[in-house]
């Protein structure tokens, strides 16, 4: 019999723990957002609820939705809090140090038999879950930006993760409505291992001054039908996941191919992170996003 989750734990309210919860509770399960303080948790249900007024004007949700789903959301920042969960979502910063060190504190709050999902973009299952008191019940379950839009949840299994643990995380992402492909642990998956090193290569060809950031977005736009530009892409990612994600390849499988562009590591170094921080390959603070190369 599949293990059912009906309450499901989401550590960190950034973009992609706030659109995991948004499609989570449309869905009907209860939800408990969990982040370090009241701050971003306030922030993070704003985000929420203007996602959700957004899909009303389009009219792709109703109001009656709206109210329902946002009464099933609560927030918190105890970990203790989440002890009742079926299933807890890791989706905080992309930093193993800052994963392992969730997940020694979380699991001493969980039931034995809840299952641990991390969203991580790139960082092994195995390792991760080598680092919990249930690598059984651990598996990798990576969402897509912006999660209520994507199609795609990539289901990664450790060495460990048992049957159950994958047929539950695969009947839930039914649930959602979403259709799941299975990804090997290997360094960033599938769609990271390919996406990842397109934008860090657009970096590059913006860094030796082969184009502009406008050219280069153009140019992949309209002459590879791509419906955003790889810089554009890469400041909706964020800059500090997307070079988290190449310094993961770059060591996890020891190829100069994936050596970040050192722009990418100059513009992290800034604090210009892409949208979430107003900054990046453009600059969003005036409403219109103005190239900032
Ligand atoms: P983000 O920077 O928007 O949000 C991260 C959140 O985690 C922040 O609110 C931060 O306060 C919180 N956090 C950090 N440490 C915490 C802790 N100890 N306890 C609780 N909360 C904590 O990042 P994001 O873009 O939402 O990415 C989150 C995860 O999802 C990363 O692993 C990333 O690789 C992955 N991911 C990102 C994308 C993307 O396009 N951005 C896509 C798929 C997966």
């Amino acid at each position: 019999m599949t293990f059912e989750i009906r309450k499901i734990g989401i550590i960190g309210a950034g973009q992609m723990g706030c659109g995991i919860a948004q499609v989570c509770a449309a869905a009907g399960l209860d939800v408990l957002l969990c982040d370090l303080t009241e701050e971003k948790l306030q922030a993070g249900l704003a985000t929420i609820n203007g996602n959700m007024a957004r899909l009303i004007a389009r009219q792709q949700f109703t109001d009656a939705q709206r109210k329902s789903a946002l009464e099933v959301i609560r927030a918190t920042t105890e970990y203790a809090d989440l002890a009742d969960c079926d299933l807890v979502i890791e989706a905080a910063t992309e930093n193993e140090d800052t994963k392992r060190k969730i997940f020694a504190k979380l699991c001493t709050y969980l039931k034995p038999e809840a299952v641990l999902g991390t969203n991580t973009s790139s960082i092994s299952i195995t390792r991760l879950a080598s680092t919990t008191d249930r690598p059984e019940r651990f598996i990798g379950i990576h969402f897509m930006n912006p999660v209520p839009r994507m199609q795609l949840v990539e289901l990664i299994r450790g060495i460990a993760t048992d049957d159950s643990t994958f047929e539950a995380a695969k009947v839930l992402i039914g649930k959602l409505g979403k259709t799941s492909t299975v990804s090997e642990d290997f360094p960033a998956f599938i769609v990271n291992r390919i996406l990842l090193p397109m934008i860090n290569e657009a970096i590059y060809t913006l860094y030796e001054g082969v184009g502009s950031v406008d050219a280069i977005d153009t140019a992949m736009r309209l002459g590879a039908n791509h419906p955003m530009g790889p810089l554009q892409l890469a400041d909706f990612i964020g800059l500090d996941t997307c070079l988290s994600v190449m310094q993961v390849l770059h060591e996890g499988l020891a190829d100069s191919k994936y050596r970040p562009c050192p722009l990418l590591v100059k513009y992290v170094e800034a604090g210009w992170l892409g949208r979430k921080t107003q900054r990046g390959f453009y600059d969003y603070r005036s409403g219109t996003p103005v190239p900032t190369r």
